[in-house]
C-alpha cells in the first residue's frame, strides 16, 4: 500500500536536478513496523550511473569556481527548506526506517543544522603561507575541492549520514552522487527534492538507488569518481578498500563495538540513564551504540537492577501511530535475527537475562520487526554480544575489579569508534580518556558526536572524519605553490 508521502518518490532517481523515473530493476521497499510494501526503487542502470557522474563532473567545473559565500547561501537555503518540511520528511523516514516520528523529526532538524554548520564553515577555508629556506621565495598552500564524490550510506540514520557528506561536499565546492541504502531510499530522494529547490547547479547532486553490490560498487570502480565517502559495515568498507581499482580518496566510517565503564565513584542514576539512552536508542541500530558495559563489582548488582528497570520502562511502538514512543520497529529482519542470535549465544554461555528477551506481545506488533530492549548480565568475552557488533537492542554487562582490567577489556576489540565512562574521580577520568583506544570518548555523557568536533573511528572502525573542520577538510586536496618573486 503506497503512502501519499512516498508515491511521488517511488521508482524515482534524482538526475539532472530533478526526480526522474528509473527504468531499472524494481525492488520493493517495506514499512518495517507493518511489513506492508510502501513503494519501490528502480535500480540505477549503468547508463544512469555514467550520466550522474558525467553531470557531476560538468557541474563541478561551475560549482568549484563559485565563491564560498554563494555556496554558503545555497546551503543556508537548503537548511531552511529542510527545516520547513521537517514533519513531511520525518513521516517518510519513519515509514521506511521504523524509528518513532518525533525522533525522525529530530534527525531531519539535525540535517538542517548540518546545512547551516557547513554553510558557515564554507567561508572559513583558508590556505597558508609557509616559510622558505631561500630568500626570494614564497610558498602558498591552497586548498582545492577534490572533485566528484560518490557517497554510499546505510539505513540507520537515513538523513544525517547523507547530510554530513552532502553538506561538506557542497561547502567545499565538490559535487556528489549519493547511493542510499536499499531499504531507506525515500529519505534520500526527499532530501534531493529540497536540493533542487535550493538552487544548486543541475547535476551537482544526484541520487542513484539500487543494490550496494551493483550501484555502490559501480561508483567505487568508476574512473571519474574522485572520492568515495562511505558509511556502513566494516566488512563492506574493507571490500571497498580492496576492490577499488584505482587510487582514489576514501573516507570509511564503519562499524563499532562500543564499551562503557562505570566505576564505583559514578553517579549511578546518570550512568543508568546514559546506558539506557545509548544502548537502546534507535533500537541499538547505531554505530556508537553501547554494546557492553563493565561495572565495578561493588556497585554491580545495584547497577544491573536499575538498568533492568529502566530498560523495561521503555515504550516500544509503531513509529507513525506512537510518535513519542521511545523506540520503534527495527529497520528490517536482518538486524533482528542477529540480535536474537547474540542473545541466544549469551544465554547458552551462562548470561543472566535482566530485561526484554522477546518481541512485545499484541496484534500491533505481529507483523513488524519489533523486539523489547534487552539486557544480559554476567557476560564474558566468550559471548558474541561482548565482541561483535550486534546492531540491535541488546546490551551485555560484566563486573570488574580494577580499572586496568576494565580498560583492557574495553580495548579488547578490533573496533575503535566510540567509548563511554561514568566516574567522578579525576584520576579515573584522566586515565580512562588517555587509555581508551577510540576515536571518541564520552565521559559522564553518551553523546559522543557533536557537529563541530571531529568524529571518526580507529582500527576496523574506519579512516577519515566527519563533523567539524576536519570533516570539511576531507573534501579538499592541498596544493603547494612555490613561487620565486626575487624580493629578498
Ligand atoms: P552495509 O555495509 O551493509 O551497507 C552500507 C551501504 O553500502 C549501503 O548503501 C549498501 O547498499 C552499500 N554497499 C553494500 N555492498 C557494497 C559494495 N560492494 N560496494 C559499494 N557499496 C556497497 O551497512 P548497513 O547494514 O547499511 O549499516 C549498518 C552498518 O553501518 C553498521 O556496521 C554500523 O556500525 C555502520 N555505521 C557506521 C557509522 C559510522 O559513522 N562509523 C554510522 C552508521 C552506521
Amino acid at each position: 500500500m503506497s503512502d501519499d508521502a512516498i508515491s511521488p518518490l517511488s521508482g524515482m532517481l534524482f538526475l539532472g536536478g530533478e526526480l526522474t523515473p528509473g527504468a531499472g530493476e524494481r525492488i520493493t521497499v517495506e514499512n518495517p513496523a507493518t511489513g506492508e510494501a510502501i513503494g519501490e526503487i528502480a535500480q540505477a542502470t549503468p547508463t544512469d550511473i555514467d550520466r550522474a557522474v558525467s553531470e557531476a563532473r560538468t557541474a563541478f567545473r561551475e560549482w568549484s569556481r563559485v565563491t564560498p559565500h554563494a555556496r554558503a547561501k545555497a546551503l543556508h537555503r537548503l537548511g531552511e527548506l529542510i527545516a520547513a518540511d521537517a514533519d513531511g520528511m520525518a513521516r517518510i523516514m519513519t515509514l521506511e526506517q521504523g524509528k518513532p516520528l518525533n525522533e525522525a523529526r529530530g534527525e531531519i532538524l539535525k540535517l538542517a543544522e548540518a546545512c547551516h554548520f557547513y554553510a558557515e564553515e564554507a567561508v572559513r577555508v583558508h590556505g597558508e603561507i609557509v616559510p622558505n629556506d631561500k630568500p626570494g621565495f614564497q610558498s602558498l598552500v591552497v586548498r582545492e575541492p577534490i572533485g566528484v564524490v560518490g557517497a554510499i550510506t546505510p539505513w540507520n540514520y537515513p538523513a544525517e549520514l547523507i547530510g554530513w557528506k552532502l553538506c561538506a561536499s557542497l561547502a567545499a565546492g565538490c559535487t556528489i552522487v549519493i547511493k542510499p541504502a536499499e531499504i531507506t531510499p525515500f529519505t534520500a530522494l526527499a532530501i534531493a527534492r529540497k536540493v533542487s529547490d535550493a538552487g544548486f547547479p543541475e547535476g551537482a547532486v544526484s541520487v542513484l538507488t539500487g543494490k550496494g553490490s551493483i550501484v555502490g560498487q559501480a561508483l567505487v570502480e568508476h574512473p571519474d569518481v574522485d572520492k568515495i565517502a562511505f558509511t556502513g559495515s566494516s566488512a563492506v568498507g574493507l571490500h571497498i578498500q580492496q576492490t577499488c581499482p584505482r587510487i582514489k580518496r576514501l573516507s570509511l566510517e564503519l562499524g563499532g563495538n562500543c564499551p562503557m565503564i562505570v566505576t564505583a565513584t559514578a553517579d549511578l542514576d546518570m550512568a543508568v540513564a546514559g546506558a539506557t539512552r545509548r544502548g537502546f536508542r534507535n533500537m541499538g541500530q547505531i554505530c556508537i551504540a553501547i554494546n557492553r558495559i563493565y561495572v565495578e563489582r561493588s556497585i554491580y548488582e545495584n547497577f544491573i537492577a536499575a538498568l533492568a528497570k529502566s530498560a523495561d520502562a521503555l515504550v516500544v511502538g509503531n513509529g507513525i501511530e506512537a510518535p513519542d514512543a521511545d523506540v520503534g520497529a527495527m529497520a528490517s529482519a536482518e538486524p533482528l535475527t542477529k540480535t536474537r542470535e547474540h542473545l541466544a549465544d549469551a544465554l547458552d554461555k551462562g548470561a543472566r537475562l535482566l530485561a526484554g528477551g522477546a518481541a512485545p506481545e499484541g496484534e500491533a506488533f505481529a507483523r513488524g520487526h519489533f523486539f523489547r530492549p534487552t539486557a544480559v548480565a554476567d557476560c564474558t568475552h566468550e559471548m558474541k554480544v561482548m565482541i561483535e557488533e550486534t546492531f540491535g537492542p541488546l546490551v551485555g554487562i560484566a563486573p570488574f575489579d580494577t580499572l586496568d582490567e576494565a580498560i583492557a577489556l574495553a580495548n579488547d576489540t578490533p573496533y575503535g569508534l566510540a567509548s563511554y565512562a561514568y566516574t567522578r574521580d579525576l584520576f579515573e577520568v584522566q586515565k580512562i580518556s588517555a587509555e581508551l583506544d577510540y576515536g571518541n570518548v564520552a565521559i559522564n555523557n553518551v553523546d559522543a558526536g557533536i557537529m563541530n568536533a571531529p568524529y571518526g573511528g580507529r582500527k576496523q572502525s574506519g579512516v577519515g572524519y566527519e563533523h567539524g573542520r576536519e570533516g570539511l577538510l576531507e573534501y579538499f586536496n592541498f596544493k603547494h605553490v612555490r613561487l620565486f618573486h626575487g624580493v629578498s
